[in-house]
């Protein structure tokens, strides 16, 4: 015992990084929310549409570019082929999640503020304790990694109570990877049916969120009957502190919030 004590504050340290509430520490070329130029593209341009694989860009009226972060990968492809650079990506600004997907759609001079949870009845409920059980449901296993880091010491979710649970029956939310396929939509169902409700429904990533890379295929089935996701989360997959925050976000921790 004693050296297990000596070895935690001698030489291990605390490792936990000091996110939230300071900013996180984010990889040189990472790509947050999309900044997009107030001006007119060309009237003969369509390079980044044509060059988006999911079809997340659309030309709003006055050939002004608005950009659908539930659809992208950003990969990044648009702002390097736009020769008017009137698509870019913040380094900063890693807060993607919404409640709704019109949330997700960022536009030509936005001001950008994440909403905030009124919904009192998850405040309450889910406020201090978030049990998760998370179903990938046809994801290639990026999305469920990184969720998988929040559990590390690195990250350690269970600090805000947030916790990934093996049975639904311990869950408050279902948290959904992947596009959701034919093969595990029985599975979702019956997980969700097996949660005590009220429970809540989060996609994560882009899969999740709009079918991504596989909105057209045909083995992509999306949600069973009767399921609305409450919380949503860009990315691909979403890097830790996008998901942390939207989780902290939903339960109505985050500092506005509680102002
Ligand atoms: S970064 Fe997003 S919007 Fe741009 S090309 Fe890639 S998927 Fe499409």
């Amino acid at each position: 015992m004693l050296d297990a004590l000596r070895s935690r504050l001698f030489c291990q340290g605390f490792r936990t990084g000091k996110f939230p509430p300071a900013a996180p520490s984010l990889p040189d070329g990472f790509r947050g929310r999309p900044i997009l130029s107030g001006g007119a593209c060309p009237a003969t341009c369509a390079r980044c549409m044509e060059t988006c694989p999911t079809g997340a860009i659309v030309m709003t009226e006055g050939k002004r570019p608005s950009l659908d972060t539930g659809k992208c990968l950003f990969c990044g492809k648009c702002a390097q082929i736009c020769p008017e650079k009137a698509v870019s990506f913040s380094a900063t600004e890693y807060r993607l999640g919404g409640f709704t997907r019109e949330e997700l759609i960022a536009v030509p001079e936005e001001s950008y503020l994440p909403a905030i949870q009124k919904d009192e009845a998850i405040r309450k409920i889910a406020g201090r304790s978030l049990k998760i059980r998370q179903i990938s449901a046809g994801g290639c296993a990026a999305c469920e990694l990184d969720f998988n880091v929040l559990n590390t010491l690195a990250w350690d979710m269970g600090r805000f109570g947030i916790q990934a649970v093996a049975s639904p029956r311990h869950a408050d939310a279902v948290l959904i990877t992947g596009p959701v396929t034919h093969n595990m939509q029985l599975a979702l169902q019956k997980c969700y049916d097996a949660m005590p409700h009220p429970c809540w429904v989060i996609a994560c990533g882009s899969c999740a969120v709009s079918g991504g890379l596989y909105a057209d295929a045909p083995t992509t089935a999306r949600l069973p009957e009767g399921m609305h996701v409450d919380l949503f989360v860009p990315g691909c997959p979403p890097h830790p502190a996008t998901l942390l925050e939207a989780l902290l976000r939903f339960m109505g921790r985050t500092p506005e919030a509680q102002a």
